[in-house]
C-alpha cells in the first residue's frame, strides 16, 4: 500500500522533513503552484522528479499576488483532488502553509523586483502582483531550500521575474521553466479555464492560434507591428478584450521592432467575459 503523503501546515514540520531529505544526502526540488491542479503542474513534477532525488510540491494562494478587486475569494481551492493527484504522481513532500504561517501578525518585508517586473505587461494590469509573487516565492526558496525549483512558461513573464531575483539575491538553486502543457485544441491548462461557459470555452482557443500565425508571420520577416495590430483586431473579433499582444526580447521582455532585435517571445492577454486569459509563444 502507497504510504500517505506527507503534507507539512507549519514551518517546523517542514524544515524537519526537508532536514531528513538531506541527512540522506538527497537533492530537493520545489514546484511552487497555488493548487487547483492539472496536468500542466502535473507535468512540472514530472520535471522535479528528474531533476531531484525527493519533490517538494508547495499549495498557496498567496493573497498578496490578488488585488482586491481580484478572485482571490473565489479562486479554485480543490485541496483534497490535489493531494491526490500529488499521490499518483510520487511527490515526497507537501508544504502547504496557511496564511498565517506565511504572513504572521507584523509581517513588513516586500521584495520590489525591478526589470523583468517592470516592463508594461503583466505589471500594467495588476502593477501589485509581481512584488506578491516574488516576496512568497522568495519565502518558499528560504523556506523549503531547493536545489532546484520548477516553474511554468505558461506565465512567462513571471518565470522571467523569478529567474532574475533569484540571480540578484544569490539565492543558491536553479530556476527551470518548462513549455505550456495545453489541451489538443491549443488553449493553454489553466486552473482560471474552470471559469469559463460552455460558449467562451468555444472561443478561447482562438488565443493560441492567433499567436501561432503571428509568430509565422513574424518568422516570414512581415513587419512585427503590422502583424500584432492584425493580431489584435482578430481576438477583438472573437470576443475577447485584449489587455496586450506584444513582441518583446524572449530574456529583457524589452520591446522588439524585428527578428534582428533578438529572440522574440510573442505575449498576450485577454479577456472572455470575465475571466482572464494568459498565454504566450516563442517566434
Ligand atoms: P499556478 O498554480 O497557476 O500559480 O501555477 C503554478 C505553476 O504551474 C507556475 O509555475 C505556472 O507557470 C505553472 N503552470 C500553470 N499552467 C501551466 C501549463 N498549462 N503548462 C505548464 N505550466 C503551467
Amino acid at each position: 500500500m502507497p504510504s500517505r503523503l506527507n503534507v507539512a501546515r507549519n514551518l517546523r514540520s517542514l524544515r524537519t522533513a526537508v532536514a531528513a531529505f538531506r541527512k540522506k544526502r538527497e537533492s530537493v526540488a520545489l514546484v511552487p503552484t497555488m493548487g487547483a491542479l492539472h496536468r500542466g503542474h502535473l507535468a512540472l513534477v514530472k520535471e522535479a522528479h528528474r531533476r531531484a532525488d525527493r519533490v517538494v510540491v508547495s499549495i498557496f494562494v498567496n493573497p498578496t499576488q490578488f488585488a482586491p478587486t481580484e478572485d482571490f475569494g473565489s479562486y479554485p481551492r480543490t485541496f483534497d483532488t490535489d493531494i491526490k493527484a500529488l499521490t499518483a504522481a510520487d511527490t515526497d513532500l507537501v508544504w502547504a502553509p496557511t496564511a498565517d504561517v506565511m504572513y504572521p501578525e507584523g509581517f513588513a518585508t516586500r521584495v520590489a523586483p525591478a526589470g523583468a517586473a517592470k516592463v508594461g505587461l503583466e505589471d500594467k494590469f495588476r502593477p501589485h502582483f509581481f512584488g506578491g509573487v516574488a516576496t512568497v516565492v522568495a519565502k518558499l526558496f528560504l523556506q523549503v531550500t531547493p536545489d532546484v525549483a520548477i516553474f511554468g512558461q505558461k506565465d512567462y513573464q513571471q518565470l522571467r521575474v523569478v529567474t532574475q531575483m533569484a540571480r540578484d539575491l544569490d539565492l543558491p538553486l536553479k530556476v527551470v521553466g518548462i513549455p505550456t502543457v495545453r489541451e489538443r485544441d491549443g488553449l493553454a491548462l489553466s486552473s482560471r479555464n474552470a471559469y469559463l461557459s460552455e460558449a467562451e470555452r468555444a472561443a478561447a482557443p482562438t488565443l493560441a492560434r492567433v499567436l501561432n500565425a503571428c509568430a509565422g508571420r513574424i518568422q516570414r520577416r512581415e513587419p512585427v507591428e503590422m502583424v500584432l495590430e492584425e493580431g489584435r483586431a482578430e481576438l477583438g473579433r472573437s470576443g475577447f478584450a485584449v489587455d496586450y499582444l506584444e513582441a518583446r526580447h524572449a530574456l529583457t521582455l524589452a520591446p522588439v521592432a524585428s527578428l534582428k532585435d533578438g529572440p522574440i517571445r510573442l505575449l498576450v492577454t485577454a479577456k472572455l467575459g470575465t475571466t482572464r486569459l494568459i498565454d504566450n509563444l516563442a517566434v
